[in-house]
This record gives structure tokens, sequence and C-alpha cells, in this order.
């Protein structure tokens, strides 16, 4: 429950025959909305004809009955899901984006953020181009409609935009007649590809997206890999690959993952119950229960049992109806909505010693606020236990970890933050064991650069999210 907003997710559907699709895109959004809350949008091909919508909102709300089955039916279709990294949150920059050009058209649909958006889209500003939104999404499809006047496909053109954008990125493309799926070379998100029994290629960003449409898992699209969809079958281009070590983000299967999604081979429930016995074995303490904070967190919590044997029970109730915490606008609502996200299970911890543990620790302040309604309920002490190592750094990759002055472990000494949430004992996830939460797979390059600071890319002259929306006296 570590208020960290997550980045997009993408959703895309071929299929072999015209039918209902946008169902289906909307039973896969909806499987991805942890991946974002604040827009949504679904986009459709029907021979070649480009029809959409997206709105602010979550996909249950946005998609009604009667949108959908206006949407409904075609060949291919692209979804989205959104909380913007980059931009505001406005309307025009829901996605997919659809743009019309010379060759066609074509819709677009990105989970990630590049670390060089801003000296792309000045280039393309000098050379006329109008944007009419300010995420990094339309520089993208600007490169991609702008390589397609000199290459012979599309997916020519977004092998050539590919080597002129860097950062992170997963694409899904539609153009009249193709659905292109690409993973940036590093594979900083994740991205993966199945096929339903009739045929019906789907991609999406996580593969509890293809359990939820009944889709086969075939694989993950590989860092740098081009996947494209047509009337040909499945192929994929590969120039991009193996250019630079995979940065898969450690984070997604620390917190932005669902538990039930496998990516790039190793379970994300899997990783957390790993996370879980390396905090046990690290940070022993003589308690008599061990309660995680629903719902990134049980997962680690059951790992933190099995490694020290102290039972295992549910602590906290989370009310399913609400919002996620960050959508409180400012500090003392956000408190109050802790209280009634989460209720405590007095029988659980009254008179206890409870080992508690969470995903991460951002700012400290909903920590505190859990941490004294365990207190409340009765709890003799509490000992946190946090499966990610202390945020030090921003993020550039598609994340809000982006102001070091908001992250608590900058400004304050672990035993300091341990006085200020009040817990009895504190222990974080030591930086050099986090390979061992991947298991076998340990060695495959993943990206920790908000814990250590080392970064597998250049990292961007101008960061903010709104970086595109600054008022006159603040450019430089
Ligand atoms: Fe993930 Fe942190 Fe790397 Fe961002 S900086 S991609 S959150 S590990």
């Amino acid at each position: 429950m570590s208020g960290l907003r997550e980045e997009c997710g993408v959703f895309g559907v071929y299929a072999k025959e015209r039918y209902a699709l946008a169902h289906t895109v909307y039973y896969g959004l909806f499987s991805l909305q942890h991946r974002g809350q604040e827009s949504c949008g679904i986009v459709v091909n029907d021979d070649g004809v480009l029809s959409g919508y997206k709105d602010l909102g979550i996909v249950n709300d946005v998609f009604t009955n009667e949108v959908l089955n206006k949407l409904s039916e075609g060949e291919m279709a692209l979804g989205h899901v959104r909380y913007g990294t980059t931009g505001t949150n406005d309307r025009l920059n829901a996605q997919p984006i659809t743009v019309n050009h010379i060759k066609g058209s074509m819709a677009l649909a990105h989970n990630g953020n590049l670390v060089n958006s801003h000296e792309l889209r000045s280039a393309l500003e000098l050379q006329g181009s109008i944007f009419q939104t300010t995420s990094d999404t339309e520089v993208i499809a600007y490169l991609i409609t702008k390589e397609r006047l000199t290459t012979n496909s599309i997916e020519d053109a977004v092998n050539s935009a590919m080597h002129k954008i860097k950062g992170a990125y997963c694409l899904v493309i539609m153009s009249s007649t193709k659905l292109i799926a690409a993973r940036d070379e590093h594979g900083f998100r994740p991205l993966c590809y199945g096929v339903k029994e009739d045929g019906t290629y789907i991609v999406a960003s996580e593969s509890c997206a293809l359990d939820a449409v009944s889709a086969k898992f075939v694989r993950d699209i590989e860092p740098g890999e081009i996947v494209v969809f047509d009337n040909d079958g499945v192929r994929s281009i590969r120039d991009h690959c193996k250019k630079n070590a995979k940065s898969l983000c450690i984070f997604e299967y620390i917190y932005f993952a669902r538990p039930d999604s496998v990516i790039d081979g190793v379970s994300v429930h899997s990783a957390r119950i790993r996370a879980g016995r390396c905090l046990a074995q690290d940070y022993p303490v003589e308690a008599d229960v061990v309660v995680g904070v629903p719902d990134s967190g049980l997962d680690a919590a059951v790992g933190y049992s099995l490694e020290s044997g102290i039972p295992y029970d549910i602590g906290f109730i989370k009310n399913k109806y609400i919002g996620r915490t960050f959508i409180a606008p400012g500090q003392k609502a956000r408190e109050d909505l802790v209280k009634i996200k989460l209720n405590v299970v007095k029988e659980v911890v009254e008179g206890k010693r409870v080992v508690l543990v969470d995903d991460s620790i951002v700012r400290g302040t909903t920590c505190a606020r859990i941490v004294s309604l365990l207190k409340e309920a009765g709890a003799k002490e509490v000992h946190m236990r946090v499966s990610a190592p202390p945020f030090l750094n921003p993020c550039y990759y598609g994340t809000d970890i982006d102001t070091r002055e908001n992250l608590i472990a900058v400004n304050h000494e672990i035993e300091e933050i341990r006085k200020m949430t009040n817990v009895e004992s504190l222990g974080y996830m030591k930086i050099d064991r986090l390979p061992e939460i991947l298991g076998e797979d340990k060695d495959m390059g993943f990206c920790n650069a908000c814990f250590s600071g080392d970064y597998p890319t250049e990292t961007p002259v101008q960061v903010a999210k709104f970086k595109f929306e600054q008022r006159i006296s603040e450019r430089g």
C-alpha cells in the first residue's frame, strides 16, 4: 500500500474474423486496472476503419454497455489504462492515440516513459509538428508516422523509430491491417502475448490479462523485439534485441504487477514470497503473528511466516469499494482514507507482538497511520518489514517516484523512520538480496535505480510530469 502509482497497461487483439472485440478488450483492461486508474480507452479496427472511445475514469465507469456495443465489432482492437507519468490527467492525454497520416491510420498505446522525449519533441516542433497532447506517447506516434514516409511498412517504421526513442516503452500499435507489439531494448516494462482457442492473438502488459480472456500464454516479448500479427501469421523482428543488458523493473515484482501474473518467466507471487523469506532471514524477531498490508504486502507476509514459523493471519480487511488512497487530495484527506480503506481484525492483533509486512515506504505517513491502527486495536508490539529497499532516487521509466523531497528515506536514517512510524523494529529489504527474489532467474538483469541510483540509461534533461505544461516563467 505504498501510494505509488503504476504506469499504464496495454492490451491488443488480432482476430482471424470480425467479432465483438471491444468486449474482449474490456475484460483485458479490467484485469490491468491496477496499472492505471486515471483514464482508459479502446480503439477497434473494423475493416481498416479505426474508431474508438476514451475518457477519464476507470474501465467499469467509462465503458458502459452502450459505449461497448457501439464500438463492438472488428478484426483488431487496442486498449489502454493510464496513470499519466507525463502530462496532466487530461482527457486529451488518454490513450490509445489515433493518427491519420499519408499512408493510412494508426492507433498506439504506450506503457513507460521516454528519457529523451523533450529533445525529440523540440526537434519535431522545430520541423513544424504540432502536438495536441502533452504526453510523450504522441512523440512516438509522430516519429513512427514520419519514418513511415521513407519505409516500406509500418513495422519498418516502428523499427526505425526505435533507433531514436530512448527509455522505457512497451508499445501496441494498430494499423489498418496489422497489430504490432514492441518492447524497448532494456525491457523495463513487461509485455507478453497469447492465443485463444479460435486463433485470436492477444498482447498484454501482464499475463493475468491473458487469463482473463481465456488466452493461452505463448511467450514474453523480448527486450528490443518487434512482433507483427497480420494475415501471414506472427513474425518477429529482432534488430534491437540484445543490444543492451536487460533492465526489467524489479518493482514490478514487489508492487506494480498482479501476483497472479508471470513476468519474463518469474511468478510475481513467488517473487514476493521469496522477498518475505529474505526479510525473515535478515530481520528475525520474537513475535506472535505475521500480517500483511493489503494487497501487495500479503504475499511477502506469507513468505515471512513460512520462513520464520510465526503464524500468518489476516490482520486487515480492505474495503474493496474505495479508490486507491492517493486519489484523495491533500495529506489530511489521505490519512483519513487509510482508515476507511483498511480495518484491523482486532482478534488477530490484540495483545500480540505483530510482524507487519508492506511492499514499500514512500512518504511514511500511510505507514505510520497503519501502525497506529494496529496499536489502537491492541497490538503490543509492531515490527515493520518492508519488501523493497529504501527509495532514494527518482524513477524515469514510467512511475511517479519523481521527487526526492517526498521520499522519507532521502532525508531520514532508518532509526529515525522507525521512530516516526512508531514501530518497535524496522527492516528493509537489503538491496544486494534483490536478485534472490527472482529465484532461478536471479541473473536475468533488472533495474533497481530508485534504490541504488544506478540508472541503466542516460537520464532525462527535464523530468517533471508536467514538463510540457510549464509556465513561461518556469521555462529554461
Ligand atoms: Fe522500476 Fe525503480 Fe527502475 Fe523505476 S527506477 S524502473 S521503479 S526499479
